[in-house]
């Protein structure tokens, strides 16, 4: 098989979470564009990436779903759902993420639920769902969850989103370390600073827009494409040697 080839993600079927804007979004359509099927979840609908997705030739379930409180037992009827719907599960996104801003000396507890609910407890245990998925279908898989700067920096006012992100990449190395004997690749995306509705408080203060964007090697905030390219790789054959590793679309920020 050729190299290009290799990219290809025909009939492949990908779950990725927070469908329905911004990353989640721009990685839906990359991952349709390769060839795959999408079931997008998200708390809301998803009509403007279902109508993307279904431009492209390719089929789009989507599944309303709250992922700051839904338990071990809703993320397995998740990927029975999408089981049910197209036969099996190839590649899992976990992208669907919040951000709390809070002084630390007040920062609530729920604040701190609520990010680490859906950024990494809901990150794992939709993980192990899936990968006991791929046993069972003896098919191997990529599981591409979404970090963060954040999970190599402290940041500023957002302790549990640091906590939360800094996680995901512990745990992707984890799940690697226990899952790549069975041909699951357990791999991350670490965003440097994009132009997404998470970031549209940080966008609107002009002094820290400023300094952001003075200290980004790039020149320019991010955009979803820029993250959609990283996805198909880790998800494509190509990947298949790459386990546990955190990958920087950043625009070169750590590098500073
Ligand atoms: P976004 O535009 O706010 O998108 C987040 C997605 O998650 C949305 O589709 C959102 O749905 C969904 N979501 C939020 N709460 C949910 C819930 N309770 N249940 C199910 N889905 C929920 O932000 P984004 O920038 O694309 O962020 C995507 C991921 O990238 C997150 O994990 C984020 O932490 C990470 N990230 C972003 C940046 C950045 O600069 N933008 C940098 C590093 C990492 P709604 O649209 O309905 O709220």
């Amino acid at each position: 098989m050729s190299i290009l080839e290799k990219f290809s993600l025909k009939d492949k079927v990908a779950i990725v979470t927070g469908a329905s804007t911004g990353l989640g979004q721009g990685m839906c359509i990359g991952l349709a564009e390769a060839g795959a099927n999408i079931v997008g979840i998200d708390y809301v609908d998803s009509p403007e990436t279902e109508k993307l997705v279904t431009e492209l030739g390719r089929k789009f379930l989507s599944i309303k779903s709250n992922l700051i409180t839904i338990h071990k037992e809703g993320l397995i009827d998740l990927v029975k759902q999408a089981v049910d719907h197209f036969g099996k599960v190839d590649i899992l996104v976990n992208n669907a993420g919040i951000i709390r801003r809070e002084d630390s000396l007040d920062f609530s507890e729920q604040n701190w639920d609520d990010v680490m609910n859906i950024n990494v407890k809901t990150v794992f245990f939709f993980s192990q769902a899936v990968a006991n998925q791929f046993i069972q279908q003896g098919s191997g898989g990529k599981i591409i969850s979404i970090a963060s700067m954040l999970s190599y920096q402290g940041g500023i006012r957002v302790p549990s989103y640091t906590a939360s992100k800094s996680g995901v990449k512990g745990i992707t190395m984890t799940m690697a370390n226990e899952w790549a004997k069975y041909g699951i690749n357990c791999n991350a995306i670490a965003p440097g600073y994009m132009a997404t509705n998470n970031t549209a408080a940080l966008r609107d203060d002009e002094k820290r827009a400023g300094e952001i964007l003075e200290r980004i090697p790039a020149g320019r905030w991010g955009k979803p494409s820029d993250v959609a390219g990283a996805a198909v790789f880790l998800a494509s054959d190509n990947a298949n040697y790459i386990n546990g590793f955190t990958l920087a679309v950043d625009g070169g920020w750590l590098g500073r």
